[in-house]
């Protein structure tokens, strides 16, 4: 009986600190929300895989809002032979004559220097398994061109970006 009850104690005292670790821990998770972003941003989630495919076609955001893109590379392939980036460029800009200058800007992730001035925002590039978030106004209201820069992607990596 005595026996029992030490290990009931011993028991008992295991759960409370199990029980007190997690709390802590779950403290610490907690404080990175608390403090991080506002949280009156639109958030968009965006992927791109091994397959050269953005999982989205079409993005609607509402005027007037901070958007928030949070953007993941699924697939596995290093940045070298499969990077992909997620770029929104300004209604003028002609996307097949921006891929063609974002080819020979290796240097800089494949957004040119010179072609800053026609992008809305855009992410850095990432290779598999990598992710990375951005944060900008929407637009003025109009349908916008999303896209990758990496050599040959835009044509599969394209989309919509509709801002109502
Ligand atoms: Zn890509």
């Amino acid at each position: 009986m005595r026996n029992f009850l030490k290990i009931f104690a011993l028991f008992f005292l295991f759960i409370l600190i199990a029980c007190g670790g997690k709390k802590e821990e779950q403290a610490a998770t907690d404080k990175p929300e608390m403090t991080g972003t506002p949280s009156d941003a639109f958030v968009v989630e965006v992927t791109g895989n091994d397959q050269m495919q953005f999982n989205v076609k079409t993005i609607e955001v509402p005027a007037g809002k901070k958007i928030r893109v949070n953007f993941k590379h699924v697939g596995q392939m290093p940045k070298e032979t499969m990077g992909h980036n997620f770029i929104i460029l300004k209604q003028d800009v002609d996307i097949a004559a921006f891929a063609a200058r974002a080819m020979n800007a290796k240097e800089t992730d494949y957004i040119p220097p010179a072609d800053e001035q026609n992008i809305i925002a855009h992410t850095k590039l990432l290779g598999g398994g990598e992710s990375t978030s951005i944060e900008f106004d929407a637009p003025p209201a109009g349908t916008y061109k999303f896209m990758c820069s990496f050599p040959g992607h835009y044509v599969m990596m394209q989309g919509d970006f509709i801002v109502k």
